[in-house]
């Protein structure tokens, strides 16, 4: 079974043990026969910022574009010619109500960040300037511009700016524009944690001003941030291009809860198997394995003057899985790849007699092959029970196995990379921003696999992300970087997570408390009283 339903498919295609109650209904939006169905409908409430909580392809753009008013919902009766007043029909008395007659009255502009900022040049040729000045409805531009440090690119054209650039234009774009409804599809990818913290901000601001009566809906991956940002949240759920169910919406704390925890109490469903937890306490200091790595102070410059990195020389010890954490443009990948050797350093050197399994930032697999032919060409265990279990269903292979690597998504390309990096037997594990390009669910499943990869092989693994609770899951120690951005970074020795935490969070003017039912990391109000007091003490993530 798919593991959503439990008693009759809708789709008559699988057995099930129990039908969810919105599937008993007509669903909202069926394109055909067998085709994608889409149950329920977010709700934009004006003054407030709405997330969604769910993996792609439950039918969130399908969604938005009913509520944008770009397709008429067909309410399952694919077909007949649908109207918008049977859709209002359907909501009469719902809280939808209001929104779909304004709606009809064409009374909804619509703002929209698009999910894949990467296609924008291909969209748009000219200066970042050109783009963003054509949005400026609001005579906020040089505000967002400022405040999203775009300054040094608006005279750059667009096909030449980084991917943190580009999402940080788009997220420029979108708030600039004067609309009445405002869909952000995820804010965070490429972006660091301080840009992260900015965007949220930014759209807060944008909800919370008084005069305007805005609604913004928000698509996003990292939970941390969703958390901070949202006032309420709808959570989706159900089988990625089958049909997908939009829950009414539940607070952010209790939202975040149950999908952590696997379980939606209103509805009754399950939709994961076990349960995510986080250690609330710092994990004791761990009796360490044997070093494995013992590594000098290393330098390394880019051209005259232009990036330096320092490494404070260190040690990484068989069997932990160490988490490296700091800005952009700050070294992490350069360090990365100096240990992986394709990047030699200026002075000190890594001339250590280990195998090592990288994988990059930026994955680059074009060859002409599908991915079983890959990953079979990289380990003998392909296909074995141990390694299906351990690998390819955790990261979701089983339906992409047939496909052409050159076809595949983001999302579907992260998988195989990750995939083949903890397929080559190696003796250090380098996975640098694994989380990119996942959606919530698979960031779950993929800290799962590596996690457990490294719990039963003794495997050292040195894992570069953003996101704080892929971190907190994974990490048995931490690495920060510090330093100026683009100019000079630091990277200091690994440290215990308690004064990594400390150490990164300070730099960011970040305290997290923890959540009373999962103990998951919440991030503080700035100014709170929970916040002054961890700071005076100190203790930024693993408050006593
Ligand atoms: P999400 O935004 O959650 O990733 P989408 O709404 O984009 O999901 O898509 C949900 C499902 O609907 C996908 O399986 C997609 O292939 C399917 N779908 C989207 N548009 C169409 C269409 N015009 N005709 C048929 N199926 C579609
Ligand atoms: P991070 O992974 O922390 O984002 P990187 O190690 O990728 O940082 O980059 C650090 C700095 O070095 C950035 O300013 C980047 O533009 C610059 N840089 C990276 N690779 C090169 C290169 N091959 N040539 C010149 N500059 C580079
Ligand atoms: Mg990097």
């Amino acid at each position: 079974t798919c593991g959503i339903c439990v008693e009759k498919c809708p789709f008559d295609a699988i057995e099930i043990i129990n039908l969810p109650q919105e599937l008993t209904e007509e669903p909202t939006h069926r394109y055909n026969e067998n085709a994608f169905a889409l149950y329920g409908l977010p709700v934009p409430e004006p003054g407030k910022v709405t997330g969604i909580l769910g993996p792609n392809g439950i039918g969130k753009s399908t969604a938005v574009n009913g509520l944008a008013g770009e397709m008429i919902p067909n309410l399952g009766d694919y077909d007949d010619e649908p109207s918008w007043d049977a859709v209002l029909d359907r909501y009469r008395g719902s809280e939808l109500q209001q929104f779909i007659n304004r709606l009809i009255d064409g009374e909804i502009e619509i703002a929209r960040k698009p999910q894949y900022v990467d296609q924008i040049p291909k969209q748009f040729d000219g200066k970042t300037r050109e783009l963003l000045e054509a949005t400026d409805e609001r005579g906020e531009l040089d505000y967002l511009v400022d405040r999203l440090s775009i300054r040094p690119v608006m005279d750059q054209p667009i096909d030449s700016i980084s991917g943190g650039e580009l999402q940080r234009v788009a997220i420029a774009a979108t708030l600039a524009r004067d609309a009445d409804f405002y869909f952000l599809d995820e804010i965070t990818p490429y972006l660091d944690v301080g840009q992260r913290m900015v965007a949220a901000r930014l759209i807060r601001e944008l909800a919370e001003d008084e005069e305007a009566d805005r609604s913004m809906l928000v698509v996003e991956h990292d939970l941390a941030i969703l958390d901070l940002l949202a006032d309420s949240i709808h959570v989706g759920y159900g089988e990625p291009g089958a049909f997908g169910v939009i829950t009414p919406p539940k607070s952010v704390r209790k939202g975040i809860n149950e999908y952590l925890e696997g379980y939606l109490t209103n509805e009754n469903m399950r939709i994961r198997p076990e349960k995510i937890t986080f250690e609330e306490h710092a994990p004791r200091a761990t009796t360490k394995g044997m070093p494995l790595v013992e590594y000098p102070d290393l330098k390394k410059s880019y051209g005259e003057g232009e990036f330096s990195l320092d490494v404070d020389s260190g040690t990484i010890y068989e069997g932990e899985v160490l988490g490296i954490v700091g800005p952009n443009g700050i070294g992490k990948s350069t360090l990365a790849k100096m240990f992986a050797g394709s990047v030699e350093p200026d002075e000190g050197s890594l001339d250590f007699e280990l195998d090592i399994s990288y994988k990059p930032q930026y994955v680059e697999i074009d060859q002409p092959m599908r991915v079983d032919s890959f990953l079979s060409s990289i380990t003998d265990k392909f296909g074995t029970s141990y390694w299906n279990t351990e690998v390819a269903q955790p990261l979701q292979l089983e339906r992409i196995m047939e496909q052409q690597l050159t076809d595949l998504s983001g999302g579907e390309r992260q998988r195989v990379a990750i995939a083949a990096c903890l397929s080559d037997e190696s003796d250090l594990y380098v996975l640098d921003e694994p989380s990119a390009h996942l959606d919530v669910e698979q960031r779950v499943q993929a800290t799962t696999a590596i996690r457990r990869y490294a719990e039963n092989h003794d495997a050292t693994v040195l894992v570069i992300d953003h996101d704080i609770y892929m971190i907190d899951l994974l990490a048995d120690r931490l690495m920060v970087f510090d330093g100026e951005p683009a100019q000079h970074g630091h990277a200091k020795l690994p440290q215990e997570m308690r004064a990594g935490m400390n150490d990164f969070l300070a730099d960011l003017d970040i305290t997290f408390r923890r959540d009373e039912r999962t103990g998951r990391p919440r991030i503080n109000k700035p100014g709170s009283q929970k916040d002054s007091t961890q700071k005076r003490q100190g203790e930024y993530y693993y408050a006593p």
